[in-house]
């Protein structure tokens, strides 16, 4: 079965084609000639999922799937949530987590998740699976692994932040693999229950 994942992102190609197995043939964007920056206008995760997912849709035809991540700390009402990777500027994560710690300087406080939601089209039919690991952000960074506010975020369960654990802990227990690992889930089931 074809399957688009609405990215170019190759780690994250990799992380899910590794899970999804042999049956799926995992095409990026830039695999069918999708060369446009898909807007994602929504004020949701789920609302920014779909519309990329629905972008493929309707442009070339493909049953698709595409996600949307967030960093949700309370204190701060959620924020920056669905506005994480332009927080303070563009894919910037350095000023991203400047901006963060500043925010948080005088909040006790320091509860946060991370959330991703991915949504499928599949066929006629439109899927959502949600993904989310709670922890706390820390008072400075610590760690240089991982990517965007990694340094900042410690999950339950572990002393130490996404940046210091490193990719092989962190993508069994991350926001992202959770997620993933719901999609494929459905993916194998749906698939069986098609069988004659
Ligand atoms: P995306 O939807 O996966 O592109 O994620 C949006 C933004 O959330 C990224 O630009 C990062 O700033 C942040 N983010 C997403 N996933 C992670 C993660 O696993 N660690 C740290 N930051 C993340």
């Amino acid at each position: 079965m074809r399957l688009v994942f609405a990215t170019n992102n190759r780690h994250k190609l990799q992380e899910v084609s590794a899970m999804l197995g042999d049956r799926f043939e995992l095409l990026s964007l830039s695999d069918i000639g999708c060369n446009v920056d898909i807007p994602e206008t929504s004020d949701t995760l789920s609302g920014n999922a779909l519309q990329k997912a629905r972008y493929v849709k309707e442009h070339f035809g493909m049953d698709c799937f595409a996600d949307d991540t967030g960093l949700e700390v309370k204190s701060l009402s959620g924020a920056p949530g669905v506005h994480s990777a332009r927080y303070a500027g563009d894919h910037d994560s350095e000023a991203n987590i400047t901006k963060l710690l500043g925010e948080l300087k005088d909040k006790k406080d320091r509860t946060a998740r991370f959330r991703t939601v991915i949504a499928l089209l599949n066929g006629e039919r439109e899927y959502l699976f949600e993904g989310i690991v709670n922890g706390r952000i820390t008072d400075k960074r610590e760690g240089s692994d991982g990517f965007g506010y990694d340094p900042v975020f410690v999950p339950d369960g572990y002393d130490c932040s996404f940046a210091e654990l490193g990719n092989d802990v962190k993508n069994t227990i991350s926001h992202r693999a959770r997620a993933i690992a719901k999609l494929v889930e459905f993916l194998n089931s749906d698939c069986q229950d098609d069988k004659p």
